[in-house]
Formats: C-alpha cells, sequence, structure tokens
C-alpha cells in the first residue's frame, strides 16, 4: 500500500476531540471502533486547511468485532441534524477508527475502498474524506501519549491516499460541538440535549470568528476556570492592548477585563466591569469598539484644545 505525504494539507485538532478518541478506544479495547468526525474547512487552489470541531461516537447500535465495525447512522444522523441547526458551517469531514486492536498501522485495502466509495458519492457534500486511524496503544504512557494516531485524506478524482504530516498536524484548546461534558450528559441518552447542543455551537462559533478576526485572541480551557479567552487585540492607533473574555460554565454568560490598561483607557475598564455579553465574540467585539470610541474622543477632544490654542 502506497501513502503519498501530502504537502498543501494542514490540520488544526481540538485536545478534546483526541481525548474523546482515545476514551472511546479505552472502552473497546478487544474490538474496532470509530466515529464521525466534524469541522469546517477552507480550500484555496489546491491547499486545504481542516478544522476539527466534534466527533459523534458510534452510537447506541453500533455493531464491532475484531476486523468488523458498523457504526449507529440513524443515531449519528441525529446528533449531526440538531449540530448544523445551530453551526450551518459544519461538516462532516469524514470517520476515525482504530487498528490498535489488530496490529495494522495503516489504512486497509477495504479502508480506502470505503472512503473511496464515500468521497465519490454525489450525496457526499464535500469533494474530500479524512481519516484519523489510531494505530497503537503505547505501554505506560497516559493522556494525549496514550496512543498514536495518523491522518488521512482522499479527494474526490484522485486515486492517491494522502498522509498528513505530523507537523502539519496542531493540536489546539478549542471547544468541541460535541460530545457534550460528560457531566451534563444523562447516562445512555440516546437523543442530544438540545440546550446543550444550543450552547456548544455557539462556543464553537466564537472559536472560528475569534481565531478568524483576532488572531491574538487564544482559547484557552482551565480546570478552575473552564473556558476561556486571552490576548491581544489591536486597536484603532496601531497599539495592542490585552485582554480576558470569562464564560459563566452555567449561564455561558461572558464578562471581560483589560489587562493592564493605558491610563486613557480608564473610562472603558469602568464600563466593561458593569456589562455582561451573550458570546466571547460579541465581549471582544463590545471591547474593540469601545476601545477605539475612547480613543476617538480623546483625539477630538485634543484637536479642539489645539484650535483654540492656535487661534
Ligand atoms: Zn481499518
Amino acid at each position: 500500500m502506497m501513502f503519498t505525504r501530502a504537502d498543501n494539507i494542514k490540520l488544526e485538532i481540538p485536545r478534546a476531540a483526541i481525548e474523546a478518541v482515545f476514551d472511546e478506544c479505552d472502552r473497546y479495547n478487544v474490538d474496532e471502533t470509530g466515529g464521525r468526525i466534524l469541522g469546517t474547512y477552507n480550500a484555496a487552489g489546491n491547499r486545504l486547511s481542516l478544522t476539527v470541531n466534534g466527533v459523534i461516537e458510534p452510537g447506541p447500535n453500533a455493531q464491532r468485532t475484531q476486523t468488523y465495525f458498523k457504526q449507529d447512522g440513524e443515531y449519528q444522523e441525529k446528533v449531526f441534524r440538531q449540530i448544523e441547526d445551530h453551526l450551518p458551517s459544519i461538516e462532516h469531514l469524514g470517520n476515525w477508527h482504530t487498528h490498535h486492536v489488530n496490529g495494522l498501522h495503516h489504512l486497509s485495502s477495504g479502508d480506502i475502498q470505503t472512503y473511496r466509495r464515500i468521497v465519490g458519492h454525489s450525496k457526499h457534500n464535500i469533494d474530500f474524506f479524512y481519516a484519523l486511524l489510531v494505530t497503537e496503544k503505547v505501554p505506560g504512557k497516559t493522556g494525549l501519549q496514550r496512543y498514536l494516531f495518523k491522518n488521512y485524506l482522499m479527494r474526490r478524482g484522485d486515486e492517491t491516499v494522502y498522509e498528513i504530516a505530523a507537523n502539519d498536524v496542531s493540536l489546539v484548546d478549542a471547544p468541541l460541538v460535541w460530545p457534550i461534558a460528560k457531566e451534563t450528559m444523562p447516562a445512555r441518552r440516546h437523543t442530544p440535549p438540545r440546550d446543550t447542543v444550543v450552547a456548544n455551537a455557539d462556543l464553537v462559533q466564537d472559536h472560528d470568528a475569534i481565531s478568524q478576526f483576532f488572531t491574538k485572541v487564544k482559547t484557552l480551557q482551565s480546570k478552575e476556570l473552564g473556558i476561556y479567552w486571552r490576548g491581544d487585540i489591536t486597536l484603532a492607533d496601531g497599539s495592542d492592548q490585552e485582554v480576558v473574555v470569562l464564560r459563566d460554565a452555567d449561564t455561558s454568560v461572558c464578562s471581560v477585563t483589560l489587562r493592564n490598561p493605558h491610563a486613557n483607557l480608564e473610562p472603558v475598564t469602568k464600563a466593561l466591569g458593569k456589562n455582561s455579553f451573550p458570546s466571547a465574540r460579541a465581549a471582544l467585539i463590545a471591547t474593540e469598539r469601545a476601545c477605539n470610541a475612547q480613543l476617538v474622543a480623546e483625539l477630538s477632544h485634543k484637536k479642539k484644545r489645539g484650535r483654540l490654542w492656535m487661534f
């Protein structure tokens, strides 16, 4: 089997997605298992960048043996449609499955045939298919080091099976649209709880908008704070202002703080402290506007004084 190293494909995967995949591998360490991978993508010419936003588990009626695995498509579609309602840009980017139970360290010819059929299918929405393959369990390792995985991509009308180079894969701290946090997921529930899907879709939208428009602001995660955002926003005068956006895990309401603000932004700091926002992107946009409005107000104040002095 020949795999070709891709030189024009970039992949961004949240650590939480890898964690969800590895958790599933831990549960089925004798049989093959897998799931669907959701996300968004950007294509420019031959260049492709994929952003993973979620992983749908095999579902309650999946069938597994050591060499055979069939997902519960009905369940997965139900989950997907609900996510899509709130995040229309979401796509089914591909699938993941594991070979750590059978010792094959790459895609099998059966896998490739299946993926070729999917990517060539007229109902497949996008002209590529992404496959994440868990290849082996690493003895003695924990966390994200406990398994090894490879990333493949197939394109419509192209026989080549591309392997995405490890240095084109970046692990990020970004929220997932699915699976939802374990503590909010009642055991053996077969339909997605609506409110949580909405909240998670909003987080993913935050991540997409912020990584596009506030490139210096990073999505972060900590045990104490949950998901939060931190980084510089560039103001109208070219200066950078560091901001932190916190999100209440129960209400999803966001608040924002300026870190070490310049003295002339004092009124903005006060006003922002009293406000709350429905999303992190709303908080950042409001902050940027308020800071810029303050800078412009200062500027026109100076100008007026200037004229008075001159005439
Ligand atoms: Zn396989």
